[in-house]
């Protein structure tokens, strides 16, 4: 072992053997990999090995495409077996939502070039003899699923990386990781100390320990999980003999059951519903490879679905049953990247499925250590997602619930209750008080939409109860004025005298003059977007930005990474220090005069105006003319003890202009009825800013900044794709987002989000199509959205539907 490497990687289960062998990939080779057991000595060695390519996000689904095609490559270069059996899949729905989730998954997986296919439940009997086919109403076939055995896998990742010059030392545990003063690290090992300039932590179910020593709380809880091994069963073998192949790998969503052959058997794996968190604090080090006790009675609700579904598991013995723990995130994706504040320290792990995704999570890794970028989007397995507020008993919370809803469809309008309230405003019991149904914004409880007294939300992919409702919402807005809650925007104050060359610099579009705002992209060095905001200028030093709330620490760890120390500016995320209420609609600025003595008409307080202090009411707060809804409207931003005594204000100004509250999802339909895009939807680090429609917010002309290279090639060429926005021939089901979008019969492109608009009373949806599919302009094509397998006629939307010239907004 040498005294110095470039990068240690902590942990050799199957993600840190794959990001060591990605990092050779990438020509770094002074890397090593430190395991205090033998390779695969924490959830690794006992995982049933299964894959398959469909994720709930379309970016880990190619990732965990990605993981699969790699099996043979590693194969092939380490010259150890994985193991690899390809024996196709099938997705059995026994209900309606989940026959219309699979439908979705399906169009899903048609832009994505995936090969699923929906089939009779003759063919899938045809494909699969054991199963009761009067038991279910769907299936989907998948050609790319199957099993590898993991202790090959890994051992194939680490002897690939081996080849190419890394160094693997098993029996060598790792006791601290200690920060240097010359930006590297001191790896304190139980056979000395290595200086390293990157570590990497993918201590799997030790990750949380590891990352405990340089101050981290990773969200993620280990919980166990149970599989068992049938003897033999005549089923499968006459199967085997007759069609001279395995038998499918089969995930059984309403039995939350996978299952995959074993020898001449079957493997059943099930998510409980109640499942058990193992070690919720600390995980031993002396846990070694060794299986937990079984508890199959907490199985015997699964198995007895399972039974009926598949009756010849009433006759197998079972001849083993494993259990064992694993690793979650509480959305149960991955957790990896760079930690803000910790030079060169990153992590990868809470990675629930490191068959299917272990791959992908090495490729992103070894990219963004060595080109600083992930190279594609991360977002949905970002460490950033989750800010300082997911504790660890939020962590068990959610865990837990995500865990017993593993194969439980998750409808687009349903909110999840676990782990909440966590983060309110002062507001909150008021807009509870006015019937407010809440959603979770990552963390933070906001209205999602106001219900009379005994009406809630049904879950469905369908239009639901909401929908009368959330229509008058829109109306009180486009007809007078409505008020509803902004502070789970991010909110940061960039302050100094370097402050406005700084924003310059981060921000594609020009910084605005004093007491005025801008819209602005932030582009990566590629040009490409990862992020949208609003700049105002309150005096020549002091600046208030305002973006995705969910984002916040995504994006104040890019605004740390490009702080200089000497520049002159500091970065502040306001957090909850910062509350917010918005007004919007015709009568806004009669109600906003009758709280203030400040001159508020159309010509002293014009379109993207911003006061940074102005007497609303009894508070002082700082007011922006701007509204996501695309009407006349008001920004207005107070401490939070000021928050209700605004909100007390201007209700009482606005009772007689017939004020009404709005949630988010009336937000949603006005901002869509404008063709603005949102942040995680239309707006990711895929998409190019001329290709998503920010075009006229890029300023190529003032200078330099971040991306303006990629941004002036991306104007050159012409973007390659562009969004749109369709008005769609629904039914009772709107588009929700990655839905194929097919032209004159031909799968193009995809939605990124959709809905109904209230206001001009249609369906719409907007996404990416290549910029080729637009020549024809809006004649002559025949578009179709395809939503819940049945493809819609659509027509492409070029302007918006509500104020089209901005009139309205200016007014
Ligand atoms: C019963 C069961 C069935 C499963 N089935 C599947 C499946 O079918 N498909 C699928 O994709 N996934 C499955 N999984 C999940 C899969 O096992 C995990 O996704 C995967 O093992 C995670 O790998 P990892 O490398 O992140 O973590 P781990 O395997 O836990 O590896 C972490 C490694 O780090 C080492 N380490 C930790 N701290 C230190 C230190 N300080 N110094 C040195 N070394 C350290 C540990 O010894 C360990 O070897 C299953 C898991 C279980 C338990």
């Amino acid at each position: 072992m040498k005294s110095h490497y470039r990068v240690i990687v902590i942990g050799g289960g199957v993600v840190g053997a794959s990001v060591l062998y990605h990092l050779t990939k990438k020509g770094w080779t002074d890397v090593a990999l430190l395991e205090r057991l033998e390779l695969t000595a924490g959830s690794t060695w006992h995982a049933a090995g299964g894959m398959h390519t469909v994720n709930g996000d379309p970016n880990v689904a190619k990732l965990q495409q990605y993981s699969i095609n790699l099996y043979k490559e590693i194969e092939a270069i380490s010259g150890q077996s994985v193991g690899l059996h390809m024996t196709e899949g099938l997705m059995l729905a026994a209900t309606k939502p989940r026959w219309e989730w699979l439908k979705n998954v399906h169009s899903k997986g048609r832009y994505m070039g995936m090969q699923l296919e929906l089939v009779s439940l003759d063919e899938a009997a045809r494909l699969l003899p054991i199963m009761d086919k009067t038991q279910f109403v769907g299936a989907m076939y998948d050609p790319i699923q199957g099993h590898v055995d993991p202790n090959g896998t890994t051992h194939a990742f680490a002897g690939s990386a081996r080849k190419a010059g890394a160094e693997v030392f098993t029996h060598t545990r790792v006791l601290d990781t200690k920060p240097r003063a010359d930006g590297g690290w001191d790896v304190v090992t139980d056979k000395g100390t290595i200086v390293a300039e990157h570590v990497v932590n993918c201590g799997g179910l030790w990750a949380r320990e590891v990352g405990r020593w340089v101050g981290l709380e990773l969200p993620i809880l280990a919980m166990e999980h149970q599989y068992l091994i049938t003897e033999d069963m005549p089923e499968v073998i006459d199967f085997n003999a007759k069609a001279g192949m395995m038998m499918l790998h089969v995930v059984d969503f309403d039995g939350e059951i996978y299952m995959r052959q074993e020898r001449n058997g079957m493997l059943l794996g099930t998510y409980e519903r109640h499942g058990v968190p193992w070690s919720p604090k600390e995980t031993p080090w002396e846990f070694g490879p060794t299986l937990l006790p079984d508890a199959l009675d907490r199985m015997a609700d699964n198995l007895e679905v399972g039974f009926r579904h598949f009756p010849a598991f009433q006759r197998a013995g079972i001849r083993k049953i494993v259990n064992g723990p694993f690793t979650f995130a509480p959305d149960g994706n991955p957790i990896v990247g760079p930690i803000a504040g910790q030079k060169n320290y990153w992590v990868a792990c809470g990675v629930m499925a490191g068959f299917s995704q272990g791959g992908g999570v090495g490729l992103a890794l070894s990219n963004w250590m060595a080109d600083g970028d992930p190279g594609f989007d991360v977002w949905a397995m970002d460490v950033a997602r989750y800010g300082d507020w997911a504790t660890r008993s939020y962590t068990r919370a959610k865990v837990v619930e995500n865990y017993g809803r593993r194969f439980r469809v998750r409808f687009p309008n349903e909110e999840l209750p676990a782990g909440r309230p966590l983060r309110t405003t002062p507001m909150y019991q008021r807009w509870l008080d006015k019937g407010a149904v809440m959603g979770d914004s990552w963390g933070l409880e906001a209205p999602l939409w106001f219900a009379p007294p005994g009406v809630k939300d049904e879950f469905s992919f369908h239009r639901s109860t909401d929908f009368p409702h959330v229509k008058a919402e829109c109306a009180a807005v486009r007809d007078a004025v409505g008020i509803s809650d902004t502070s789970s925007f991010a909110k940061y104050e960039i302050a100094g005298p370097g402050a406005e060359a700084w924003l310059s610099r981060v921000f594609a579009n020009r910084t605005p003059r004093t007491g005025r705002m801008t819209l602005s992209p932030m582009l990566n060095e590629r040009g490409k977007l990862i992020g949208d905001f609003t700049v105002a200028k309150a005096s020549d030093e002091r600046f208030f930005v305002f973006g995705t709330g969910a984002a916040e620490k995504y994006h104040m760890r890019w605004f740390r990474q490009h702080l200089q120390a000497d520049g002159g500016v500091t970065v502040t995320a306001l957090g909850l220090g910062l509350v917010g209420l918005m007004i919007a609609g015709p009568r806004a600025r009669d109600v906003l005069a009758r709280l203030t003595d400040d001159d508020v008409s159309a010509k002293a307080f014009r379109f993207l105006d911003f006061r940074p202090q102005m007497e609303i009411g009894l508070v002082n707060a700082a007011v922006g003319r701007i509204s996501f809804t695309g009407d006349l409207g008001y920004e207005i931003w107070v401490k939070p003890e000021h928050h209700v005594a605004l909100f007390d204000a201007i209700w009482a100004a606005g009772e007689e202009f017939g004020i009404r509250p709005f949630g988010s999802r009336a937000l949603m339909s006005l901002s869509r009825e404008k063709g603005f895009g949102t942040w995680t939807r239309e707006f990711r680090p895929i998409y190019g800013p001329f290709e998503a429609g920010l075009g006229r917010f890029v300023d190529l002309a003032k200078g330099d900044f971040i991306g303006r290279a990629a941004a002036v090639a991306e104007k050159q060429a012409g973007p390659a794709r562009q969004r749109v926005g369709f008005v769609v021939d629904a039914d009772d089901a709107d588009a929700i987002g990655d839905e194929a979008v097919w032209k004159d019969g031909k799968v193009v492109g995809w939605i990124t989000s959709g809905g109904y608009c209230h206001h001009a009373g249609c369906s719409y949806a907007s996404g990416y199509v290549p910029s080729e599919t637009l020549a024809g302009g809006t004649d002559g094509a025949k578009w179709e959205i395809e939503i819940l397998g049945e493809r819609r006629t659509a027509r492409l939307q070029i302007d918006p539907l509500f104020d089209p010239t901005g009139a309205k907004a200016r007014a």
